[in-house]
């Protein structure tokens, strides 16, 4: 069908139901007045009672079930519709005579009709079939052209149709036929769409797909039920034909006893197909969800038909009861096609379906208890009070039971049903335990991003931790494609920058778009690596790192379960990153990743002493960066912190792994070249000034900056046993020919005169 015609077809049947809505309400404002209370049935032309309502006119004036009704005013009647043309002509507080036998006796009862206008069902109605009529407007206008949408609008709107079908419409006699008619071809045409739905949802399968004759089946069984029920629900009682009566109450109780309740099985079963040929999570939970949406109505149905078939009345609230039941299911589907993704139906489906699965085991587990302990015992000893104590202890063992049996139910569901989701969460907990045997900071970011990445199918993820003694974030690791490989550890934020601020506060994960629209500084780090999602990772208050992560592979959004799970994760992640960062700071410099000042010292006096015992050439060098003041002055100290940073980096690249380098002062570095001659050293040494000379600034505004270094060098003599050559000695001699490099001119390297400095 056009989407035009369509939609035509959706607003005419709109107005229609709003037609007969106004139809509705002046039908139960009149038929509230001439209302008696009473169910009459009519076969072998004998008017027996089966029902009279409590509290109604006809119970008050004394009618009881099994009379039989000989006349109504004066008039005698032989069919239920009979009666009902002539209650029409009821009115409120206008006596009627009945004339009843009831056994051999006849009896004259005087009944006033007219009950309260009935507030709470028609508002209830017109609530639903309200519902009804949204979800089927709102279905058509946000998706015209998708058939589950049709469909689903479809079947929204006969059901709107049917439930706003008034009994009588005041001065339309033939009504009563018509309305027949239409409630019939509305069942028949609900049951095809619903059958329909449920084989497309979440999408068509194969099982689906090849066989194209499903839909025509659907709407032929739909066909002939609505038509056969139509037609002989109205014909037989109007014929008067003894057989087709007969077939007439056949076909009644075929359709409330088998096909209402086939009816609900078929479409579970068809749900449930769909959930098991489901492969990926989202689809399955569609499935799932819609599945779960429709089980109240499938089981009212079938209780409906068990009942019916066990010749139980069923209660009066039931009749409310039904149009409600019966619209979780178009909500759940309209959920399921257009609101999927803006909350986790997933994680409310689970705990729902985990707690109704506990509780039925707790109740069932209960009432066993209690019936055959506790009344049993009970009635031998002083019954009240053992039956107080067994109760309150029955209460207390299931309080004690309710959490391992939940959790135990929560993990056969999930291993069951998700698995994907237990798997996750305990990647998640192998990883928080692995983190410490990585050993070394970055070592362990490197790990954590990897995995990170692996555990939440995202694109990347990055991890910034907080510099302990200034606050600022440093860029410890990423796996991020955009950077290429070359991770810019120095764009430095500061701790008090808005963006930090918020990720400290809220202790959970935060979409980028939020940090980014308080904080240019993160902006900037979010755009450079892509990411989609932060969280900070807070231990004991204070911020000790951020982890940003991309978007998912598949473009998905985050599950809030797995937001969760990121927070309590990254409180994990916080706690390890602490402990290394604790341990690594009292080694090596915070800023630079160098040893620190004693740590050199140590590591020199150690050298020192080796060469000494073998006589092995030693040489040492000390870098002091040439006029740095200059770019704190003009560039700022952050800008300088990032020049320091990647200093040292190229210092320590072009040097061997042997070779010991730490940061001695701001902005001088001591190295030790253990087995090297003052010769080699002064090669070594230019290396390294000739790499500061060329190296790029990682400041972006200040991309033109170049930074040189001098560099005094000295080298170890041997003295002999009583004069040992000392460290001191040994820096004092760099410090000194740096101090001639800087005189000559700076960026250069100056090697020290030994002979006199050794005593
Ligand atoms: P030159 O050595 O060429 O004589 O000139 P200079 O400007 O580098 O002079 P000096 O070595 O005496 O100055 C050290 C400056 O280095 C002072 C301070 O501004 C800067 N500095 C020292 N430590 C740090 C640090 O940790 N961070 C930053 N940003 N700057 C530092
Ligand atoms: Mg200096
Ligand atoms: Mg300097």
């Amino acid at each position: 069908m056009k989407r035009r015609t369509f939609t035509t077809v959706i607003l005419a049947c709109s107005l229609i139901v709003f037609l007969l809505m106004g139809a509705r309400i002046c039908d139960d404002l009149l038929s509230s007045g001439r209302t008696i209370g009473i169910s009459v049935d009519d076969s072998d032309e004998i008017l027996t009672v089966t029902q009279v309502i409590d509290g109604r006119p006809a119970s008050e004036a004394g009618l009881e079930t099994g009379d039989i009704i000989e006349s109504i005013d004066g008039s005698t009647l032989s069919s239920v519709s009979e009666i009902l043309g002539l209650a029409a002509t009821f009115e409120r507080d206008t006596p009627v005579e009945f004339k009843i036998m009831r056994g051999e006796e006849t009896r004259h009862l005087t009944i006033c009709p007219g009950i309260p206008f009935p507030w709470t069902p028609l508002g209830l109605d017109l609530l639903v079939i309200l519902g009804y009529l949204s979800i089927a407007l709102l279905a058509h206008f946000r998706a015209p052209d998708v058939l589950r949408a049709r469909l689903l609008s479809g079947f929204s709107i006969a059901v709107a149709l049917e439930l706003a079908l008034p009994r009588f419409i005041p001065g339309f006699a033939d009504w009563i036929l018509f309305r027949e008619i239409f409630y019939y071809s509305l069942t028949g045409a609900q049951l095809g769409l619903e059958l329909h739905l449920a084989s497309v949802i979440p999408k068509k399968y194969d099982w689906f797909t090849s066989r194209p004759w499903l839909p025509k089946l659907y709407y032929g069984i739909g066909l002939f039920i609505g038509t056969a029920t139509a037609l002989i629900a109205t014909t037989a009682p109007n014929l008067g034909v003894p057989g087709l009566e007969g077939a007439n109450a056949l076909v009644q109780s075929i359709v409330n006893d088998f096909v209402l309740g086939g009816w609900g099985i078929a479409v579970v079963a068809l749900l449930f197909l769909q959930f098991r040929n489901s492969k990926t999570p989202g689809h399955r939970s569609q499935a799932l969800l819609v599945l779960v949406g429709v089980l109240p109505w499938a089981v009212f149905n079938l209780c409906n038909s068990v009942l019916t078939r066990l010749d139980v009345v069923s209660p009066q609230w039931t009749e409310f009861v039904q149009p409600m039941v019966l619209l979780f299911y178009p909500a759940a589907i309209f959920i399921a096609i257009f609101r999927y993704h803006f909350f986790d139906i997933d994680l409310v489906l689970r705990r729902s379906l985990v707690i109704a699965v506990v509780t039925c085991l707790v109740i069932i587990l209960f009432s066993v208890v209690f019936e055959n302990v506790a009344s049993r015992f009970g009635e031998q000893v002083n019954a009240g009070k053992w039956q107080v104590a067994a109760f309150a202890l029955g209460m207390l063992i299931l309080g004690l039971l309710f959490n391992p049996v939940r959790a135990q139910a929560q993990k056969s569901i999930d291993s069951r049903f998700f698995p994907e989701r237990l798997a996750q969460r305990e990647h998640l907990a192998e990883l928080a335990a692995s983190l410490p045997n990585q050993g070394s900071l970055s070592s362990m970011g490197q790990h954590l991003v990897e995995e990170v990445s692996k555990v939440f199918q995202v694109e990347s993820a990055t991890v910034m931790v907080a510099d302990p003694r200034s606050g600022i974030l440093l860029s410890l690791a990423s796996n991020s494609p955009r950077l290429d490989g070359f991770l810019e550890i120095s764009l430095l934020i500061q701790s008090d920058d808005a963006g930090i601020e918020q990720l400290r506060k809220a202790r959970r994960p935060i979409p980028a778009d939020i940090i980014i629209s308080t904080s240019p500084a993160m902006a900037q780090r979010i755009h450079a690596v892509g990411a989609e999602l932060g969280v900070g990772l807070i231990s004991k208050e204070r911020l000790i790192g951020i982890l940003l992560l991309g978007p998912k592979v598949n473009r998905e959004r985050f599950r809030s379960e797995e937001l969760d799970l990121l927070r309590l994760f990254s409180l994990n992640v916080a706690t390890v990153l602490e402990n290394v960062r604790l341990f690594q700071s009292a080694t090596y410099e915070q800023l630079t990743g160098l040893l620190r000042r004693e740590a050199i010292l140590e590591a020199l006096d150690g050298e020192i002493n080796r060469a000494s015992r073998y006589h092995r050439p030693l040489t040492v060098g000390m870098v002091d960066l040439d006029h740095f003041k200059r770019v704190n002055d003009s560039w700022g100290h952050l800008a300088g912190d990032a020049i320091l940073q990647k200093v040292a980096g190229v210092l320590q690249e072009n040097l061997r792994s042997t070779d010991r380098i730490g940061r001695y002062g701001g902005e001088e570095f001591l190295f030790i070249l253990p087995e090297t001659t003052m010769n080699e050293g002064l090669s070594v040494a230019d290396k390294l000034r000739q790499a500061l000379e060329d190296m790029n600034s990682p400041v972006e505004e200040a991309s033109e900056l170049r930074v040189t270094a001098s560099i005094g060098l000295a080298e170890l003599k041997h003295g002999d046993n009583e004069h040992p050559p000392g460290a001191r000695d040994l820096i004092a001699a760099a410090d000194s020919a740096l101090l001639m490099a800087k005189h000559r001119g700076r960026n250069l390297v100056v090697a020290a005169d030994m002979s006199d400095s050794v005593t």
